[in-house]
């Protein structure tokens, strides 16, 4: 693996905005280390973005799988100049009074913990380099009240918070932290929401004030920006990328939308 190269590592690479983020930060110059859950799909995804990429296999909620993750980045390539904290699932929906514990406990796991641990294990490698940069990937559900999704929003809003935390404890190792907070994106994540019914499409779109979700490759493009020597001076920020939904207050549609 070449050492000459900034090395970005994704997590929840496999899909979605973090697929999306691989792409950008490849075409950007990185070597790009794809952690995904899915390791089948983590190392073909890699194997897309072609030579000097790696596919790794990792729970961001094990421990174990984590140190194991970024103690291979070290020993492969040596440095860490990015990492994006981007793994996560949906909540079920339900009304809170026919929510587990159990459910609960996993969103938060994925979201915070897995955030949490990953940012931890990196932070050897990033401070290494001296100029290191976390992004984190918070959403509108952690700045506004999404009714039945509290495992979910408390997990973004703490993302929120634990990206301001460790903005202001690592800007002394060279390390800015920061947060995107998107909106709705046309992953499969919310493919499947709107497949499951608990998503209502033009009901959606009139909400966003730009009438429409998001692309994958425009929150990509965000997160590019704040790992990149153009955010220099930024850090512990937490940029919405949202269409306008989080700051739209008056009554009824937002856009006229179908
Ligand atoms: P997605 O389902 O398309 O992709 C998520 C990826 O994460 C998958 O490849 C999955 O295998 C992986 N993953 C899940 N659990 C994991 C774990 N424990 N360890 C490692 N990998 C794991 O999702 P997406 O829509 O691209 O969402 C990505 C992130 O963006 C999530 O944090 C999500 O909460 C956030 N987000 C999404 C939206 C949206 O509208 N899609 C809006 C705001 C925020």
């Amino acid at each position: 693996m070449s050492h000459d190269r900034p090395v970005a590592a994704v997590t929840g690479a496999g899909d979605g905005i973090g697929w999306a983020t691989a792409t950008a930060l490849a075409r950007s110059g990185h070597a790009v280390c794809l952690i995904d859950i899915d390791a089948t799909k983590a190392a073909e995804r890699a194997g897309e973005l072609g030579d000097g990429h790696l596919g790794l296999g990792c729970d961001v909620t094990n421990e174990a799988d984590v140190k194991g993750v970024f103690a291979k980045i070290g020993a492969l390539f040596g440095r860490l100049d990015v990492l994006v904290n981007n793994a996560g699932i949906g909540s079920p929906h339900l009304p809170t009074t026919a929510q587990t514990l159990e459910s609960f406990e996993k969103v938060l796991s994925i979201h915070l913990g897995g955030s949490f641990l990953c940012a931890r294990e990196a932070h050897p490698l990033l401070k290494a380099g001296g100029h290191g940069a976390i992004v984190n990937i918070s959403s509108i559900a952690g700045i506004t009240g999404l009714p039945r999704r509290n495992a979910y929003g408390a997990a973004k809003a703490g993302i929120a918070m634990m990206t301001k935390s460790l903005a202001c404890e690592w800007a002394a190792d060279g390390i800015r932290v920061n947060a995107i907070a998107p909106g709705f994106v046309a992953t499969a994540l919310v493919k499947k929401l709107e497949a499951d019914g608990f998503v209502d499409a033009p009901r959606l779109r009139r909400r966003i004030p730009m009438g429409r979700l998001a692309d994958p490759a425009e929150i990509a493009e965000a997160i590019q920006f704040l790992a990149s020597r153009a955010a220099s001076y930024i850090t512990g920020t937490v940029l919405s990328v949202d269409g306008g939904w989080a700051a739209f207050g008056d009554a009824g549609d937002a856009s006229s939308a179908d």
